[in-house]
């Protein structure tokens, strides 16, 4: 899961990471308030799950509450790279002399966090390491053995930061962070840029902050900061009935039982010709009310054309699963073709029930193969 700047900057505070001062708000309004109440200059910041905002124009300088109110109706709105700002980040305006760049990450070929700090900030990452790679210090950590003040000592000698005063403050910039990194079960912290003021101080002036989904469960102040209206409204659904499910471009809508059923299954639909409209797993279940809730997500989606079930039996049995799908059906209208394959623990006795059945629009095939066809047929 993304945060937003403003949310990276609230964990970041709670572990003693320096930022500054400031408000969300979501209309101009809000915005004329915020400045009013941080006083002085204040810089306008768009709040959307993407980077280079300064680029495009999401992130720019008022000089005072009118300033602010117009500059927040200009970037409320705006489209950054497919992402429409909804929400500003106000914050007191800062000075900056230099822009450094810190992170830490996961280096899963080396199984351990990664910390990269690099005098160059400001700029795209992936640029330094492309052009200047020597200015770019890396410095693994060793989860078992945890964080050592002299590798924050070797990260920031390694960057070439001389000067005593930033040293020391960096110092425990670093350690923050690593506990910011690891306590919040993080997989990407960034500080992008970290600005030394005229007066020598350090400060986070963004961050980029993904926290792993899998942990979310230990960490429910994280993870109610999740905006569902920065999902697709397929994927909200989904998400309160439950069902596990992504939204992708295609026709053919997708069900079936295993994760990696479903990605392979997605494979085979493009071997075929065609191109999938989501990845949903139904998991080990297969009961009609399960079916039931997968299919009402997966027609809400209005390219959806035909429907492809694949369900290969191992704890889940065919018998259940075709059950499932006629119960479904009964309770439900849905106007686009079924094809149905089964395969695995009673896939025979499911196909049986389905043949007998023999509910309009539906389809039965053997194979993995041969369905995937038929449903990309059907949807041309
Ligand atoms: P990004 O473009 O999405 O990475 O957004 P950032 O938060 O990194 O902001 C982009 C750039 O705007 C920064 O690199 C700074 O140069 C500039 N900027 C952001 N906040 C301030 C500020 O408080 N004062 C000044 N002078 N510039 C700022
Ligand atoms: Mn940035």
């Amino acid at each position: 899961m993304d945060l937003y700047e403003y949310q990276g900057k609230e964990l970041f505070r709670r572990f003693g990471i320096p930022t500054s001062e400031g408000r969300v708000a979501s209309t101009p309004v809000e915005a004329r308030a915020a400045a009013q109440e941080l006083g002085g200059q204040v810089v306008v910041k768009a709040q959307v799950l993407t980077g280079g905002r300064g680029k495009a124009g999401g992130v720019k300088l008022a000089d005072n509450p009118d300033d602010a109110e117009q500059t927040a109706e200009q970037i409320l709105g705006l489209d950054i790279n497919g992402h429409v700002v909804r929400k500003l980040w106000i914050e007191d305006a800062s000075e900056i002399a230099k822009e450094y760049y810190l992170s830490v990450t996961f280096d899963r070929g080396a199984k351990q966090s990664l910390f990269m700090l690099t005098k160059e900030g400001g700029v795209e990452i992936e640029e330094v390491a492309a052009n200047n790679p020597d200015a770019l210090a890396r410095l693994h950590v060793d989860p078992l053995e945890g964080y050592q003040p002299y590798q924050a000592r070797q990260l920031i000698y390694g960057a070439g930061i001389d000067d005593q005063n930033e040293q020391k403050q960096l110092l425990s910039i670093i350690e923050q962070l690593y506990r910011c990194f690891v306590e919040s079960d993080a997989m990407l912290c960034e500080i992008n840029p970290l600005i030394v003021t005229p007066e020598g101080e350090i400060r986070a002036l963004d961050s980029k902050f993904t926290v792993d989904d899998n942990a979310l469960y230990r960490h429910p102040d994280i993870a109610e900061m999740r905006d569902l209206e920065a999902y697709p409204p397929e994927e909200r659904a989904a998400r309160e009935k439950n069902v596990t499910y992504v939204k992708l471009d295609g026709e053919v809508g997708i069900l079936g039982n295993g994760a990696g059923l479903v990605m392979s299954t997605l494979d085979v639909i493009a071997l075929a010709g065609g191109r999938p409209a989501n990845f949903c797993d139904l998991g080990g279940g297969g009961d009609a009310q399960g079916v039931v809730d997968a299919l009402e997500v997966i027609t809400a989606d209005p390219q959806v054309r035909s429907i492809l079930f694949n369900i290969f039996g191992g704890i889940t049995r065919g018998d259940v699963v075709a059950r499932g799908i006629l119960q479904a059906l009964e309770q439900m209208t849905i106007e686009q073709p079924i094809v149905v394959r089964l395969d695995g623990t009673n896939a025979e006795e499911g196909r049986e029930i389905l043949a007998e059945a023999a509910p309009p629009n539906l389809h039965t095939e053997a194979t993995m193969l041969d369905a995937a066809r038929r449903a990309v047929e059907l949807a041309a």
